[in-house]
């Protein structure tokens, strides 16, 4: 015989550890459930955006922040580089391992159980009495019982499954994303020499023809990245040999063909299930949170904001299911905040997904001429608008406005702004480097 927990959850990670933590705080009992022990390394971008606070009642602690991001540089497949400064901090890097710890000791710290190696296989959902119960079972036979149960178990979550709330993805339905850290120690170079700029992330989409690449910076390594959707031509390895190879050369710095993965230390990839693929994300008594439901920005590829606010929400939602003497159906009143929060915005961007891939250009030069867009960005880091906003803010006179001013920008009529706009990046780093030509430390000579 199993334990009866209010909660079950499987999967600590952001959505799993976020909702364990309100839930303790709240006094309900909560088994947290996850295959691996902690601290454990999570392929991620490790990029968090400053509107993702809104989601935790206390600060990050400074310690774990990698880097305090004041915007980005956006560059485009022409190698412009569109970029936001602001003095206001929009997010911050942290290494997930070092994230996912803190949020989980936080929910231990409150009372909830962890449990590390317990790998679920199943879950099952029982009535007795009127009153829905579920058990799920580990690999190894044991079973832990909850009233209600959290599947935030990740992208190929096995309670979301189980329940028919999430169908297997087709290979061409699948996005890949890769990444690895190189340390400063090992570049030949200080890294504020190897970003555009100290404070600012880097997202590429000049090589990389069927998504984007990234290098974000942490303390004394960045993080260095590609997210590849289908249709793919190679294999995600190769599409990151392409543009580490691309990033250097940019940097001057000279790679053997076999250097070009061996200088990324903890290479690790991993299938992102991606928003807007689901309309509901929970049935009877168990809830599914953040990837585990497809809560990743489908354009962005930003998944922990609203794994933590999924999370948070679902805590809510089954705090008041508790408390409430009247009839209430707690997946319904989960799934339809959550559609009205997120889900709506991310399949409105799943929608429009193909057609901003095909009009990359043309959205560029858009940017290029009208520099008030790149307040949006600014806006979806600190959550202050989303996609939906955005299109409805965009209405038809504004976006004749925008195309006259593509169409003067492209006759030569207009300049881009040199406050939002760099013309070359080739030139620009043939600027910042002068006649240097480095030469990365050989892998012997390095420890990570
Ligand atoms: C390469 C890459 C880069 C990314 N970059 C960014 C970025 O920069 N910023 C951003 O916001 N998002 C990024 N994302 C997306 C982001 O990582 C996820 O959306 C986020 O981790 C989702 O959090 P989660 O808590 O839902 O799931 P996860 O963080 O995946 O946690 C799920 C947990 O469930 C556990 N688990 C899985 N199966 C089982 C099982 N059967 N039994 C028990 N436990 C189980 C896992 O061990 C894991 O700890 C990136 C993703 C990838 C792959």
């Amino acid at each position: 015989m199993s334990i009866l927990y209010d909660v079950v959850i499987v999967g600590a990670g952001p959505a799993g550890s976020n909702a364990a933590y309100y839930l303790a705080k709240e006094g309900f009992s909560v088994a947290l459930l996850d295959k691996d022990e902690f601290p454990r390394k999570k392929p991620c971008g490790d990029s968090f955006p400053i509107g993702a606070l809104e989601t935790l009642d206390c600060k990050i602690p400074n310690k774990i922040i990698g880097r305090r991001i004041h915007g980005m540089n956006l560059i485009s497949p022409r190698e412009e580089i569109h970029f936001l400064y602001r003095s206001r901090e929009l997010g911050y890097t942290i290494a997930r391992e070092d994230l996912d710890t803190f949020l989980l000791q936080r929910a231990i710290n409150k009372g909830a159980e962890f449990f590390g190696k317990a790998k679920i296989s199943k879950v099952r959902v029982n009535k007795i009495n009127g009153a829905y119960s579920g058990l799920v079972e580990t690999t190894d036979g044991t079973t832990f019982t909850g009233q209600v149960i959290i599947g935030a178990d990740g992208c190929k979550g096995v309670i979301g499954r189980s329940v028919g709330l999430v169908a297997p993805r087709k290979s061409n339905e699948k996005v890949i994303a890769l990444r690895g850290y190189i340390y400063e120690e090992q570049l030949g170079m200080p890294i504020e020499d190897f970003l555009i700029h100290p404070d600012l992330i880097e997202i590429y989409y000049a090589i990389n023809q069927n998504g984007y690449d990234w290098i974000f910076p942490l303390k004394d390594k960045v993080n260095i990245g590609t997210g590849y959707f289908p249709p793919r031509q190679m294999s995600i390895k190769k599409a990151l040999e392409i543009f580490v190879k691309y990033a250097f050369e940019l940097r001057k710095i000279k790679l053997e063909k076999q250097q070009r993965l061996n200088i990324i230390r903890n290479l690790q990839g991993s299938e992102i299930f991606l928003g807007g693929a689901v309309d509901r994300i929970a049935t009877r008594n168990v809830l599914l949170a953040g990837e585990a439901a497809g809560l990743v920005d489908p354009l962005s590829g930003d998944g922990v904001h609203w794994a933590l606010l999924s999370g948070k929400i679902a805590a809510e939602k089954i705090s008041h299911a508790f408390s409430d003497q009247k009839p209430y159906d707690l997946a319904d009143e989960y799934n339809s905040t959550m559609m009205t929060l997120v889900m709506s915005n991310m399949i409105f961007a799943r929608k429009n997904l193909p057609r901003i891939q095909s009009q990359l250009p043309l959205l560029f030069d858009a940017l290029k001429f009208n520099p008030s867009l790149i307040n949006y960005f600014e806006g979806l880091a600190t959550n202050d608008v989303n996609y939906l906003k955005i299109n409805s803010d965009l209405h038809l006179i504004r976006k004749m406005i925008i195309g006259l001013r593509i169409g003067l920008g492209r006759l030569g009529l207009i300049r881009p702004s040199p406050d939002c706009f760099i013309p070359n990046i080739k030139e620009y780093f043939e600027k910042k480097l002068g006649q240097k030509q480095l030469v990365p430390k050989p892998k012997e000579t390095f420890t990570h």
